[in-house]
């Protein structure tokens, strides 16, 4: 007699496994194909192994060729579950290549084999035959078809330990317990043929490998309820494989930040819900993923089907979303790209996402931007500076680099600029004209900028510098670091913490600080001039130059821009403006510095203009601290 608890138990389970997964099942990526083939696999040879213990033990009540026919089917699926396992780890460990042809055959062969003789069998009696009495007997082909399955387990678990690194330390544990219990179980199976004990060790390493390896949540967001960046990644190199055209649509929701400041994060969950549901019910649910904060991403077949698509979702953003019983406008910029016109790869289509919304936040408008190579042209190289930002950032990797500035009246260095330094082994040096932009539009400016006055500040006090005759040392402030109400609490706090007199720094602004952020500096510039602070009047002569910016606001010194300095030289107009402004902000009883001094000649047609102060390449370029010393040493012995 067989003792069939052992299977009954297997099919209860797997059934069970069988039945979650049909309700959760998630997105169709080359993985849950592989999964669900071994569910079902699991299930059906589960069943007829109870089928063909019946059949073999009523062998004379059932007709031969059925006996056979059941036998072989169980046989087929039976064997086929190691090699899909095989297939599953192979697949775990490269998602987005194809599968190479050896690998390819490494699954077939064996199991190309296993039919050969499972299908010959009624002939040649090889894997298992009726004798004379009926009853059921092994052939010599049955050792065959075990040692095949100890191959494919054996192969599963050098996979395994080979690339043990791509995986988790759950899935390593899972893994390696699979290929234990499956070796443990088919030895037991051929020692004692009658306990049918295999099935039940591949039912619960099936339902380990759902539970743990394969979790179709991992690609939800729940509190969305959509599918999630993981989700979305899938989907995309599932496409690229198969060689699909594809249309992304990246969806930003502008506006929800400030929900969860007025109403919470019960409010904005429902907005997003909402969203999410909203474009769930226009483009389909398996085609909107949720990416993170207020992004999602919708697949579509086409740029038409894209582009109507758009239109709707537009068109519902006219109306209010509601929460909380209050009506909540958004706005929604979005942008668009095309697989494999735009796109070549997964990562293009990320870093585009994250770009154009970026740069879509910027703008704060609700329009498309059309990925085309105009548009395309500055992700690569925005997006990659952003990553070393990122990088600098998490490492302060800047440098302060300094360019001394020249007093007309003392005739030698008084004071320098701190002007911040990125450089990176691939970029080599980033220009701050070209990342200053991009980490205010990421907020990581505020990062900098503190990092670059605590430099100056341990600077100062580290050298002393005013050994070396230099009054003050000016720091660049972002309009974004401007904006920040407790600016001057934390610039005091820093100074303390170094023990610096407060007038030993000074800070530029330019004219944007003063008008986006009008209040806010006020209070700032009170605070910190009331205590000895400096402020200058950063790139006077480009944008509005407005005066009433220098009458309100109590400026020290006003910086000259390069630019005016430069066209003074070459036009008449621009030197009358430079000279009548200079005698304005003389007669306001301000200073004025000329910033990209180049030449003699230069020089000295400000000095006749009544210029204070003098910074550029006449004097020094921006250099290391090291050499600034040095070049103060030397300017010292000449004065
Ligand atoms: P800026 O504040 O106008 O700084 C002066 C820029 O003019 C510096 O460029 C300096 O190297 C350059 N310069 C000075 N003299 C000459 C000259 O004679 N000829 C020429 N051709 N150029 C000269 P840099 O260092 O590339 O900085 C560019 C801009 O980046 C700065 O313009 C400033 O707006 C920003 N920046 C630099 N450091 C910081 C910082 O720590 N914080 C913030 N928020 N912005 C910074
Ligand atoms: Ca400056
Ligand atoms: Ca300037």
């Amino acid at each position: 007699m067989y003792e069939v608890q052992y299977d009954v138990a297997a099919m209860i389970v797997t059934f069970s496994v069988a039945v979650h997964f049909f309700y959760k099942k998630t997105v169709n990526t080359r993985m849950t194909f592989v999964l669900t083939a071994l569910i079902y696999l699991s299930l059906a040879s589960s069943v007829f192994d109870l089928i063909t213990v019946y059949t073999i033990e009523h062998t004379k009540e059932v007709p031969v060729w059925l006996n056979y026919a059941l036998n072989e089917i169980y046989l087929l699926m039976f064997n086929a579950i190691t090699p899909v396992y095989y297939m599953y780890v192979i697949y775990l460990n490269k998602k987005t290549s194809r599968m190479p042809l050896h690998d390819r055959l490494q699954i077939l062969i064996p199991y190309a084999v296993d039919t050969g003789l499972i299908l010959s069998t009624p002939f040649t009696h090889c894997v298992f035959y009726l004798d004379g009495q009926r009853a059921y007997r092994y052939g010599n082909g049955m050792a065959v078809l075990y040692a095949v399955s100890l191959l494919y387990i054996w192969a599963s678990f050098v996979r395994t330990v080979q690339s043990a690194k791509l995986l988790h330390k759950g899935q390593r544990i899972i893994s390696y317990c699979y290929t234990l219990a499956c070796m443990v179980a088919v030895v037991m199976q051929m020692v004692t043929d009658r306990l049918l004990i295999v099935q039940f060790a591949i039912a619960i390493a099936v339902l380990l490998i759902y539970l743990s390896l394969e979790n179709p949540e991992d690609y939800a967001n729940k509190l969305v309820g959509a599918y999630n960046d993981h989700a979305f990644v899938e989907m995309l190199s599932m496409h690229m494989r198969k060689r699909r055209k594809f249309t992304v649509i990246g969806i930003r929701i502008h506006g929800l930040k400030y929900i969860t400041e007025t109403l919470g994060v019960t409010s904005w969950n429902q907005l997003l819900k909402q969203i999410a549901e909203f474009l769930q019910q226009t483009c389909g649910k398996k085609r909107v993923f949720y990416l993170s904060g207020s992004q999602f991403a919708v697949i579509t077949a086409s740029t038409a089907s894209a582009n109507a698509v758009i239109k709707k979702i537009q068109k519902r953003f006219l109306t209010p979303f509601q929460a909380e019983d209050a009506g909540i406008s958004l706005s929604v910029p979005m942008c668009m790209l095309s697989y494999p016109d735009n796109v070549k790869n997964v990562d293009d289509v990320l870093d585009a996402i994250e770009y154009f919304n970026v740069a879509a936040n910027i703008g704060a408008s609700a329009g498309v931007v059309y990925a085309n190579e105009e548009t395309l042209k500055n992700v690569g190289r925005d997006f990659q500076i952003i990553q070393i930002l990122r990088r600098a950032v998490a490492h302060k990797q800047f440098d302060v680099w300094y360019q001394p500035i020249y007093s007309v009246e003392k005739k030698r260095f008084t004071s320098a600029e701190a002007l911040v330094r990125l450089s990176d082994e691939e970029y080599g040096v980033i220009s701050p004209e070209e990342f200053i932009p991009l980490a205010e539009k990421n907020g990581m400016i505020l990062e900098i900028g503190m990092y670059v006055f605590r430099e100056v500040c341990s600077f100062i006090k580290t050298h002393q510098i005013w050994e070396y005759g230099i009054e003050t040392i000016d720091v660049n402030l972002s309009v974004v670091q401007c904006m920040q109400e407790k600016l001057y609490e934390t610039l005091l706090a820093i100074m303390d913490e170094y023990g610096l007199d407060y007038h030993y720094i000074s800070l530029e602004i330019t004219e944007t600080a003063a008008i986006v952020s009008r209040e806010t500096l006020e209070q700032n510039m009170h605070q910190l001039t009331s205590r000895g602070m400096r402020f200058f009047l950063d790139d006077y002569g480009t944008g509005f130059s407005n005066t009433a910016t220098i009458i309100e606001y109590p400026f020290h010194t006003i910086k000259m821009d390069k630019t005016i300095v430069w066209s003074a030289m070459e036009n008449t107009k621009a030197m009358h403006a430079l000279k009548y402004s200079m005698a304005m902000i003389k007669a306001m009883q301000m200073n004025v510095i000329a910033e990209g001094v180049e030449t003699q000649e230069q020089a000295d047609l400000l000095e006749t203009m009544g210029c204070d102060f003098f910074q550029g390449y006449l004097y020094s370029k921006p250099v290391n601290g090291a050499d600034f010393l040095r070049t103060l040493g030397k300017s010292l012995v000449y004065a």
